[in-house]
């Protein structure tokens, strides 16, 4: 055996260990990135949701509190337009004229800021929530308007009231708790309290501000936060579905990969007319002989064997029954052999047995069974005659010590020895075999 033929013979081996081996490392990957895996899928769904929830609560609490601020800023400009001297001679003594000055003072206000809906005045006295001054109720079609200088009474002031008084008392404002809707449209009040100069009472001025544009606002934020999450739902379910369907691919390739290169290996380790293992297939078994005659100074033998006048069964009766008798022969054959040898087709009508932890005796009794076998085999062809034959067989036992890389060519010599020394025979190399070869060759002509 030659340089380039022992690293054939090693590539081809190695080749296939690392193969198995990156296969088995890109199982364990995708096994273990099956936790990340789904891990990523949850946090790309939970995310973004999470995110966009927060933003939202967020974005309404900002136009909440802008909405407030321009509620409270409105109202107290109002307040601060008003004159307290005034509003409190008005609310103890009672007088159209400056009933009269004030309603048309808030009017003019309320003129001016198109989205106060209505301004008033009131005070708590004796734990009655009274209107001094109503816009509405002067300008409306309202029958309780009151009369100059008349306290409108409304009503005991109610929990929630007292509640908002107290409120107000302590930050000076009192918002309304809900928002109002009247027909399509939605309002939302105010008050805060006024200097009082002169009485107990507690005054305030509130307003009613249309809370439409803040509704508007708040929906164009609802919607746009729930296009973001469908989006985001989508994109989500989209990636997930390229993940989940790209690993499924990769686990495909994967087996389908390791299913050809099965399909590649047994093809190229096997002759396709007999089924025998042909020559490749030889040298990575070889490799594993030797190993075990290093590693564990077992003995193998080889064992070569070829067709007496193999010829002569092509010229009788065909080709094709040669074909048929190169497959009896391997059926055969692998009947005899153990499971642990190795039968190989090296050419033509030549074969090789590899027998793996063999001595001389061992190896002697295997090929003359071999040799028996063969010889029993009958094939009948269609004309209806019998085809039989004979093999011829030469060993050589391989132990520590001996040159690995000869052995083929000493188990040549021996079945030459065979051959010539009339063929249907086994001969077991033994050193100087050569000679006796070369005195028969001689002998022989
Ligand atoms: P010997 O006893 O010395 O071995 O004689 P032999 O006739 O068997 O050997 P020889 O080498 O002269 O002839 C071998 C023949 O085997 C020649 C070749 O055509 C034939 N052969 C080789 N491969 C095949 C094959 O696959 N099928 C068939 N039918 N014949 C083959
Ligand atoms: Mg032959
Ligand atoms: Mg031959």
């Amino acid at each position: 055996m030659s340089e380039p033929d022992q690293n054939n013979k090693n590539s081809l081996y190695q080749d296939d260990i690392q193969f198995r081996k990156d296969s088995n490392k890109i199982r364990q990957y995708l096994e273990k990135s099956r936790f990340w895996r789904n891990m990523v899928l949850v946090l790309v769904t939970i995310a973004p949701l999470a995110s966009f929830t927060f933003y939202y609560s967020a974005a309404k609490s900002q136009v909440d509190q802008d909405f407030r601020n321009q509620l409270v800023t409105t109202t107290r400009i109002v307040a601060a337009i008003v004159d307290a001297g005034k509003h409190d001679r008005l609310v103890s003594m009672g007088g159209s004229s400056e009933h009269t000055e004030l309603l048309g003072l808030l009017a003019g206000i309320r003129a001016q800021f198109p989205e106060i809906r209505q301004l008033s005045t009131r005070i708590i006295r004796d734990g009655n929530l009274y209107i001094v001054l109503d816009t509405d109720l002067a300008y409306g079609t309202n029958p309780a308007k009151p009369q100059s200088g008349e306290l409108l009474k409304l009503h005991s002031t109610t929990a929630e009231e007292n509640e908002g008084l107290r409120q107000l008392q302590e930050t000076g404002v009192w918002y309304s708790r809900d928002m109002v809707f009247n027909g399509e449209q939605a309002y939302q009040g105010a008050c805060v309290l006024l200097p009082v100069t002169a009485t107990s009472d507690r005054t305030m001025l509130c307003s009613v501000f249309s809370a439409d544009a803040y509704l508007k606002h708040i929906n164009l934020l609802e919607r746009d936060s729930l296009l973001a999450i469908l989006f985001t739902i989508m994109a989500s379910i989209f990636l997930a579905y390229s993940v989940l369907k790209n690993h499924e691919q990769v686990t495909k390739s994967l087996h389908l990969a390791e299913k050809q290169r099965d399909m590649f290996l047994e093809n190229s380790r096997t002759d396709p007319l007999t089924g025998a293992l042909n020559r490749r297939a030889f040298d990575s078994a070889y490799v594993i002989a030797e190993a075990q005659l290093r590693r564990n100074k077992l003995p193998f033998a080889l064992i070569t064997l070829d067709i007496d006048n193999f010829k002569h069964i092509n010229d009788n009766y065909g080709h094709d029954q040669g074909d048929l008798v190169l497959r009896a022969l391997v059926q055969s054959l692998q009947k005899v052999i153990r499971p642990s040898d190795i039968l190989i087709r090296m050419g033509g009508e030549e074969f090789a047995i590899l027998c793996n932890l063999a001595d001389a005796n061992q190896a002697w009794s295997m090929a003359e069974k071999l040799r028996e076998t063969a010889s029993r085999i009958r094939l009948s062809t269609p004309v209806g005659k019998s085809i039989q034959f004979t093999i011829s067989l030469g060993i050589r036992i391989i132990a520590v010590g001996d040159d690995v890389n000869l052995a083929q060519k000493y188990a040549d010599i021996a079945l030459y020895y065979a051959k010539l020394s009339g063929r249907n025979k086994t001969v077991i190399y033994t050193p100087g075999l050569e000679d006796k070869l070369q005195s028969l060759q001689n002998g022989g002509g």
